[in-house]
């Protein structure tokens, strides 16, 4: 099989150069030949150098790079990229955990593989591709995850439905590329317990990426009473309980997350001193000063492009306005925002902007960011995407 050539225009060579794995539509000057979404293509410089080798698609980010070498893009190569990650997990002691065993195997620009997730859930992997070209090689993927675990997995899910570009030219359906586990499972996260149901939950069935947070938060509310804003499953709210507070209170608009957060906290130690709420964040907030001494914000991505960034900023805003007006003298606010185009720098201005309009005194405790099995490769930091803040509300 022969792999179009793409040819960038003189200069653009430099971030492929530095292992930045995009190549903009603009960067581009010639390709030789046909190309569709999802192709494999060679990268070239206007010197013909090899700069690297990815995958198409149209819109503005023409190719996805996932090698700087010039190699087969063979199931061997794919095998090798699962390995890598799978030995990199090891290394952070997430694989023979007796505490934990929920964590992403692969995470896109981190891992080198633009473009797809791999989440696992005890013995099933959960497949999520964000791009043709991947979601073409998922059955080599799903083939990789079983050699390199070697039995170890009952299950390999493909959700890539609705995680691939809206006009994609494939007819994409949710399934099982191996094995078969309906039901969801039970699974441990630094001790506590969760039920996942990656079938039916957002994304691929559970926020992994709040593991280290989650732990943080159970070092400040012993005895006391905390609010999980935008809880979803509940994460936030079962650390609290097993770690002794004194009353959690868990709000979601959506009634499904509400009915998995209650079946969560049913699971931990304290679930009597957990109520949840089917309503939206800042109604619930309505009249509700001085009654919390910890609150968590973790919206959704209000911005998922540049155009929207600015309405974002102005949700972040108001939602961290309120709850530092709401919050208790000597409360402690996590608040998070996971907008990729919203970096470190502009959240914490935000933040700031909404301390002035609350009119309190505010310290930093500190900043969090996501875990390292969602790792942050230093050529390309638009992979972090989560950012928050803890903060001492005076
Ligand atoms: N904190 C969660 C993940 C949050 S996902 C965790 O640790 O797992 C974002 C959640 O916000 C979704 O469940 C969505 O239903 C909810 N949501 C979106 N808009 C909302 C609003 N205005 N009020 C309350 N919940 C909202």
């Amino acid at each position: 099989m022969s792999i179009t050539k793409l040819y960038l225009a003189p200069g653009k060579e430099n971030s492929l150069k530095r292992f930045h794995p995009w190549v903009f539509s603009g960067a581009i000057r010639k390709i030789d030949g046909e190309v569709a979404e999802g192709d494999v293509v060679e990268v070239y410089s206007h010197k013909r150098e090899f700069l690297g080798l990815g995958h198409f698609a149209p819109g503005s980010i023409a190719v996805r790079v996932f090698s700087f070498d010039q190699v087969e893009p063979n199931y061997s190569f794919w095998k090798s990229m699962v390995q890598q990650a799978y030995d990199y997990r090891k290394r952070l002691g997430l694989l023979d955990s007796a505490d934990t065993d929920v964590y992403r195997l692969l995470y896109a620009e981190g891992d080198g593989v633009p473009g797809l997730i791999v989440d696992v859930y005890k013995d099933v992997a959960v497949v999520q591709t964000h791009s043709v070209g991947m979601y073409l090689v998922r059955e080599q993927i799903a083939e990789a995850l079983q050699e390199v675990y070697g039995g170890a997995l009952k299950a390999v899910y493909d959700k890539s439905a609705e995680s691939l570009p809206q006009k994609a030219p494939v007819d994409a359906v949710n399934g099982y590329l191996y094995g078969e586990s309906s039901a969801g499972t039970e699974v441990l996260e630094n001790g506590n317990r969760f039920f996942v149901d990656w079938e039916s939950g957002q994304k691929t069935g559970f926020f992994i990426d709040q593991r280290e947070n989650r732990t943080l938060l159970g070092q400040y509310v012993k005895d006391k009473k905390v609010l999980n804003t935008f809880c979803y499953t509940g994460g936030f709210s079962v650390y609290a309980l097993n770690a002794g507070a004194a009353e959690v209170h868990s709000v979601d608009s959506s009634k499904k997350a509400i009915e998995l957060t209650d079946k969560n906290a049913s699971l931990s130690q304290a679930p009597e001193k957990h109520e949840a709420f089917a309503i939206d964040t800042f109604e619930f907030l309505k009249g509700k000063e001085d009654r919390y001494d910890v609150i968590i914000l973790d919206p959704p991505a209000f911005a998922k492009s540049q155009n929207v960034r600015h309405n974002a900023l102005m949700g972040y805003k108001r939602l961290n306005t309120e709850a530092m007006k709401k919050i208790k003298p000597g409360g402690i606010l996590f608040t998070f925002s996971c907008s990729q185009v919203v970096d470190k720098y502009l959240f914490n201005n935000t933040v700031m902007a909404a301390a002035i309009e609350a009119g309190r005194n505010i310290k930093i405790m500190h900043h969090l960011s996501q875990p390292a099995d969602h790792p942050i490769s230093i050529f390309h930091p638009e992979g972090e995407y989560l950012k928050g803040l803890v903060l001492f509300v005076e």
